[in-house]
């Protein structure tokens, strides 16, 4: 018969599991509010890798794009703030998945020179609990569409991408 520490150490590996999957998990995503003043004035050289928050999608794209807004826990959350067709460097990705929390993920590059227009992503958690990159168009990316930062459209902007 297993001794109750025995049930509550494994019990508790399970809740560790559970709350790391998916794009941010149950827990870590719910931890998606606004900070207490000054708790983001701390911005260092290594902390602009995010690499602290490769566990989850929305920490990590704030981190790179610290003016997304909070609130972005599901993917109805993250369809509500897209404000543009199109990437630029430094604007959000919003990409629908099977989960009901969706992805973010944050656009580190755009190719506009080429045909199709390449789009690079600097992302979380899309594999489980690691950084990692994708390039491709909006479709083969499976991109909704974006949030942007303001400021970052000008008069050349290329329109859908
Ligand atoms: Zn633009």
């Amino acid at each position: 018969m297993l001794s109750s520490p025995t049930r509550i150490l494994s019990l508790s590996l399970i809740t560790l599991a559970l709350a790391t999957t998916g794009c941010g998990g149950t827990e870590m995503e719910m931890e998606d509010v606004a900070p207490q003043a000054s708790s983001e004035e701390t911005a260092t050289v290594e902390s602009a890798a995010c690499t602290d928050h490769c566990d989850n999608c929305v920490l990590f794209a704030r981190c790179r794009a610290p003016n997304l807004p909070y609130g972005l826990t599901y993917w109805s959350d993250k369809v509500a703030v897209i404000n543009s067709n199109h990437a630029h460097v430094g604007c959000v990705a919003m990409i629908p998945t099977s989960h009901a929390y969706g992805h973010a993920a944050f656009v580190a590059d755009v190719d506009t020179a080429p045909n199709p227009n390449r789009i690079t992503l600097r992302e979380a958690n899309w594999t489980p609990n690691a950084c990692t990159s994708r390039t491709g168009t909006k479709d083969s990316l499976n991109i909704r569409n974006y949030w942007c930062p303001a400021g970052v459209h000008t008069a050349k902007c290329a329109g859908p991408m």
